[in-house]
């Protein structure tokens, strides 16, 4: 069996909530959905495509993440990969760092990504160059600290920041916007950051979403990727004293400031 190229798989977001975003993968048959928090808008377009369901994937047990998950299992009987560690409804393949699925014809690897939620995980696809990482990374930001620690985030951070430079990043939220201008406030003389405000301004008032980023752009532009750049440690020990002290402080206080942003 040979594995399908990128070119065979269409990678879409449906819009869910205010600012969610549901990736819906789908081939010529079927189609596979990434942490549908509603199931309303997944079956719009299951019965505009006439696309079967045959999986949903799942990075959290979040309720704008989960809360279609029943209703569309219900109407489909799509199989439930997730985190094993978190409670989600109808899981059925309980998964981990270092496991590897197969969904669509391309393997996907799965990571673990603590911090957001503890058992948050993320799924990698080298073949579609792809990453689906939940509320952990977000476009120039990161997912707030609800169940784990600064270190903890750190690290899951750091894991993503190493995939390949062109891997694409599919975040769940457009907070992109808000991200960047919290970033400038970190970074104001980053070039490559006012410029990524520019497009992503652009896109924003065409109605159309930011996303996918990819990886290289996130080392580029998020601060939170960027805790090791003397200038990011030195603006957040301006801000509060200490947080220079090592690449997690540096994180605790940028992570600590734009919650109150
Ligand atoms: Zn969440
Ligand atoms: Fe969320």
């Amino acid at each position: 069996m040979s594995l399908a190229t990128a070119s065979d798989l269409r990678i879409e977001p449906i819009p869910a909530y205010d600012d969610n975003y549901v990736w819906w993968l789908a081939d010529g048959r079927t189609a596979v959905v990434v942490d549908p928090g509603d199931a309303a808008p997944v079956a719009r377009r299951l019965s505009q495509t006439g696309l079967q369901l045959t999986a949903i994937l799942v990075t959290h047990h979040h309720g704008d993440h989960v809360g279609g998950v029943e209703a569309l299992v219900n109407a489909t009987g799509a199989r439930v990969f997730g985190p094993a560690a978190e409670s989600i409804p109808c899981l059925r393949t309980r998964l981990k760092g270092g496991d590897r699925i197969e969904v669509l014809g391309h393997a996907f690897n799965v990571l673990d990504v603590p911090g957001h939620t503890s058992g948050h995980i993320a799924y990698h696809s080298e073949s579609l160059g792809a990453l689906f990482c939940g509320d952990t990374l977000f476009a120039c930001g990161c997912g707030r600290l609800f169940e784990g620690t600064a270190a903890q985030m750190t690290e899951s951070l750091a894991k993503l920041a190493a995939l390949p430079g062109a891997t694409r990043v599919y975040c769940a939220h457009e907070y992109t916007l808000a991200n960047i201008r919290f970033a400038l406030a970190v970074e104001p003389d980053n070039a490559q950051l006012a410029a990524r405000k520019r497009a992503c301004e652009a896109l924003r008032a065409e109605g159309k979403p930011t996303l996918p980023s990819t990886i290289a752009e996130e080392r580029a532009t998020n601060p939170f990727l960027r805790c090791d750049v003397p200038a990011v440690r030195a603006r957040a020990e301006r801000e509060s004293p200490g947080a220079a002290a090592s690449t997690v402080a540096t994180f605790a206080a940028l992570r600590a400031w734009k919650n109150r942003f």
